[in-house]
C-alpha cells in the first residue's frame, strides 16, 4: 500500500485521540482474556516498563563509551540473569531484542565455534519437534541444515533419538526450558550428558521461562534441572519482555565461558568510518529497553517476582483442576506458566471457536490438538470466569456447535 504522506503535520492531541481510538478494534488484553503475545503483571509494573522506558528513550546501547549509564545498567541486568541462572564464574551473556535475536546469536556463535574447531560443512542443528521455530529461522540465515527429532510420548525431548540424528557436522543440540508448545522442560541433565559425551554444544532456550523458572523453585517446587547448574550447557537465551516483566524488545543471552560468547562477537573495521564492534545482530539499540528492563528487575526484586510468579502457578494450578474436571487432559505436568490441554471425545479447535466468540484469546497445540495458555499474573483474577466460559463452550460444542477454527497461526 503506497499512501501519501500529509502535507502538514497534525497536533499530537489529535493524534493521541486517534490512536487511542484504533486501539479499540485489538484484543482487550488488560481484562485478563488474552493469554498469548501480552504479559500482564499488574498497572504499577506497566508503569514502571514505561517511566522506565523514557528516562533513556533518546539513547543509543551502539555506544556504551558514550552512555556508561546504559552499560553499567546492561551489565546489572546481566548479572542479575546470571545469578538467576546459577552462571559459573566466567559465565558472560548480554541483552538483545528479544528471543529470536538470542537463539540467532548462538546459533552464529556455535557455528563460528564449530569453524574454528575445523568441523565440516553443511552444519546442521539437533532439536526436538517441540523448540521454537526462531531456531529455524537462525539456520535458515546461515544455511545450516535443521533436524528436528519427534517428542517422545510425554511431549519431552527424546534423547535417545537426538543422539541417533547427531554426526560430524552438527553443531548444536537444544532442549527448552519449556517449550512454548507445551510448557514443559526438557530433559536437558540427559541432553547434557549426550552432549558432553559427543562434544556438542548445548543450547538451552529458556525464553519462556528462564525468569519464571528461578522464582517457581524458590517459591518450593521442585524442577528437573535445567540451567547452567547442568555442566553441558553452553549457552542460554532468556526472555526478559515475557516473564521477566519487563517492556518489549528485551532478551538475554548467556554463555558459559568467554570463549564460547568470543564468537557470537562482530567486529569489522574495513570501512570508512572506523571499526565497529556489536555483539549482537542490533546496530542501534534502545536505551529504553535496557533503562527499562533495569528499572522494572529492580522494581520487583526477588522477592516481588516471587510473588508475581506465585500467582501465575496458582492460576495454572487451579486451571487444571478444572479442566480435568471436566474431562481435559494436561499434557504432561506443567510447572511454570504455560499449560496445554487436549479432550478425548471433544474437538478443541471447536472449542477455541466457542471461548473466541466470548472474548478469549489464547491459543492452540497442533500435536496433539489441544487448548494453549500463556498464563500471567494477572489472569489469577480470571480464572473462574475462564472456567465458566470453558464449560459453556463445552456445552456448546455438545449440542453441536461444532464449526471449528481452521488454522493455528501467529502471524
Ligand atoms: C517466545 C519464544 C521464543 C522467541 O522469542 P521472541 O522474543 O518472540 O523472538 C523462543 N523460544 C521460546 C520457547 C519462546 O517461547
Amino acid at each position: 500500500m503506497i499512501q501519501a504522506m500529509p502535507q502538514y503535520g497534525r497536533q499530537f492531541s489529535v493524534l493521541k485521540q486517534e490512536m487511542i481510538a484504533r486501539g479499540r478494534g485489538d484484543v482487550q488484553w488488560r481484562d485478563g482474556k488474552t493469554a498469548v503475545y501480552v504479559f500482564n503483571a499488574g498497572e504499577d509494573v506497566t508503569e514502571v516498563q514505561k517511566q522506565g522506558y523514557l528516562l533513556y528513550l533518546s539513547e543509543n546501547g551502539l555506544g556504551p563509551a558514550a552512555f556508561p549509564s546504559l552499560k553499567k545498567m546492561e551489565e546489572e541486568v546481566v548479572g542479575m540473569g546470571l545469578s538467576l541462572l546459577h552462571g559459573p564464574q566466567g559465565a558472560v551473556g548480554h541483552m538483545t531484542s528479544g528471543g529470536t535475536d538470542s537463539i540467532t546469536m548462538a546459533v552464529k556463535a556455535a557455528r563460528d565455534y564449530a569453524r574454528a574447531q575445523g568441523q565440516a560443512e553443511p552444519f546442521n542443528l539437533v532439536l526436538p519437534y517441540s523448540a521454537h521455530p526462531a531456531f529455524d529461522k537462525a539456520a535458515a540465515l546461515m544455511s545450516i541444515d535443521i533436524r528436528r527429532v519427534a517428542v517422545r510420548p510425554d511431549y519431552l525431548a527424546d534423547v535417545a533419538a537426538m543422539a541417533d540424528q547427531i554426526d560430524g557436522s552438527t553443531i548444536m543440540m537444544v532442549g527448552s526450558a519449556p517449550s512454548f508448545p507445551y510448557g514443559l522442560i526438557d530433559p536437558i541433565a540427559d541432553l547434557s550428558e549426550l552432549a558432553e559425551a559427543r562434544q556438542i554444544w548445548l543450547h538451552v532456550d529458556a525464553c519462556v521461562g528462564g525468569y519464571i523458572a528461578p522464582f517457581v523453585e524458590m517459591n518450593g517446587v521442585d524442577l528437573p534441572a535445567w540451567d547452567f547448574r547442568v555442566p553441558g550447557v553452553c549457552s542460554l537465551s532468556a526472555d526478559l519482555h515475557k516473564y521477566g516483566y519487563c517492556a518489549k524488545g528485551a532478551s538475554t543471552i548467556f554463555y558459559r565461558s568467554e570463549t564460547f560468547r568470543d564468537h557470537m562477537i562482530f567486529d569489522h573495521k574495513a570501512w570508512p568510518a572506523g571499526r565497529m564492534v556489536t555483539p549482537t545482530l542490533a546496530g542501534t539499540r534502545p536505551g529504553g529497553a535496557i533503562s527499562s528492563a533495569w528499572a522494572v528487575m529492580n522494581y520487583l526484586g526477588v522477592a516481588g517476582y516471587k510473588q508475581k510468579q506465585q500467582c501465575v502457578t496458582r492460576a495454572r494450578a487451579h486451571i487444571e483442576v478444572g479442566v480435568t474436571k471436566m474431562g481435559f487432559e494436561v499434557l504432561g505436568a506443567p510447572q511454570l506458566g504455560i499449560m496445554a490441554f487436549s479432550h478425548p471425545e471433544l474437538d478443541v479447535f471447536a472449542l477455541y471457536k466457542r471461548l473466541y466468540e466470548r472474548g478469549w484469546v489464547t491459543s492452540l497445540c497442533t500435536q496433539p490438538k489441544a487448548l494453549h495458555l500463556m498464563l500471567s499474573p494477572f489472569h489469577e483474577t480470571v480464572v473462574d470466569q475462564y472456567l465458566t466460559d470453558l464449560a459453556w463452550a463445552v456445552a456448546q460444542v455438545r449440542a453441536g456447535a461444532t464449526d471449528a477454527v481452521t488454522e493455528v497461526r501467529y502471524s
